[in-house]
């Protein structure tokens, strides 16, 4: 028999990184953009909490309970209607909700880690201003999440791995190689990868996908999308000058440019709005 098990023990490892490195495919929800098949959720969900605990425990957490309560019951409304897809538009992520207020009033950031783990920094208050204005700050963080960009960002890292320098090892241990350490190698760098999700840039597809998104959330939890075009506005005006810029705006296209397709995805997330004006 050609097929032992240890045969097929060794295939399925190497089939597996072949499958998560080059060869699956997948159209996106929503938008419908074909992209590499994010790494699988569930592993990715146990290294966000670890990742996530780490942060929460090297940081000063608010105190103040007015932020606290906003980002609450924000993030309780677009986690509400991000595992409430109007008309299928999505699948639900049945996610568990976390969400933590950093004290660094320096900080204009904010982020949301695969399974919900969601984290405010104090310095974005005075530049979201207002609820709709946090709600679309955090209705795009939630949008990276929900379209599962921190494991597609992993799949094209992993893929770029392994067809530059070990492709040649794991595509030999398929046929028949003896090389274990290397396949056990390759599933290390994928852990680590992971392990530094918050270092992870976006694309700039990612990020217009999550802006148009994160539009439709903030609506469907019942906050005007339209909060969208000042908010992006004062976050320009206030980021201009500093170090870093916020995740949102690291590999973000123009400023024109986002405002203009913030703009033109308007209509869509409107009508997820709809009857629900505060
Ligand atoms: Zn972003």
């Amino acid at each position: 028999m050609p097929f032992g098990r240890a045969m097929t023990g060794r295939m399925g490892i190497g089939v597996l990184l072949l499958a998560a490195g080059l060869a699956a495919c997948e159209s996106a929800p929503i938008t419908g953009r074909s992209r590499l098949a994010p790494i699988g959720d569930q592993q990715l969900r146990a290294q966000a909490e670890q990742l996530y605990q780490q942060e929460l425990s090297k940081h000063t957490l608010s105190t103040n309970s007015e932020y606290k309560a906003l980002v609450e019951r924000v993030g309780r409304r677009i986690a509400q209607a991000a595992e409430t897809p109007p008309e299928q538009l999505w699948r639900a992520p049945n996610f568990d909700w976390e969400f933590n207020v950093i004290d660094e009033p320096g900080v204009i950031n904010a982020y949301c880690l695969p399974g919900g783990k969601i984290a405010v920094y104090t310095g974005l208050f005075p530049v979201s201003r207002d609820e709709a204005g946090l709600a679309i700050v955090m209705g795009h963080e939630v949008a990276h999440a929900l379209m599962r960009h921190h494991g597609e960002r992993l799949a094209d890292q992993m893929a770029i791995a392994t067809t530059t320098t070990i492709g040649g090892a794991v595509l030999g241990a398929i046929i028949g190689g003896e090389d274990n350490r290397t396949t056990g190698a390759v599933a290390g760098a994928g852990l680590a990868i992971a392990g530094n999700m918050l270092l992870l840039n976006f694309s700039r597809t990612q990020e217009s996908e999550a802006d148009r998104v994160g539009l439709i959330l903030a609506a469907h939890a019942g906050y005007d999308p339209r909060a969208a075009v000042g908010l992006w506005q004062r976050m320009r005006a206030a980021n201009s000058g500093s170090g870093r810029p916020p995740e949102f705006l690291s590999t973000h296209p123009a400023e024109e440019t986002r405002i203009a397709d913030i703009r033109r995805h308007l209509p869509e997330a409107l009508q997820y709005y709809r009857g629900k004006e505060e």
